[in-house]
């Protein structure tokens, strides 16, 4: 199974994992709810898990303007 790191702000990917089996520990997910990883996880049609997180990019983007943190996409 491949999972693929997308940031969710600027769609860049940050990485991919293969792995045979993929459980919420690898995925560093054992803090969310269910809700919060069905918004987080998308199942692509050939198996493959996608997963938006945020890249340092965006991160430190978010720091300097704490507003930013409302909208779900800006341009850089
Ligand atoms: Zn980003």
């Amino acid at each position: 199974m491949t999972v693929q790191y997308v940031c969710r702000h600027c769609q860049s990917e940050i990485g991919n994992v293969l792995k045979e089996q993929v459980t919420d520990h690898d995925l560093g997910f054992t803090q969310l709810t269910e809700d919060e990883k069905q918004q987080m996880i998308q199942n692509e049609q050939d198996g493959a898990k996608k997963v938006q997180v945020i890249c340092e990019h965006c991160y430190e983007a978010q720091q300097r303007n704490p507003a930013l943190h409302e909208l779900d996409y800006w341009i850089h």
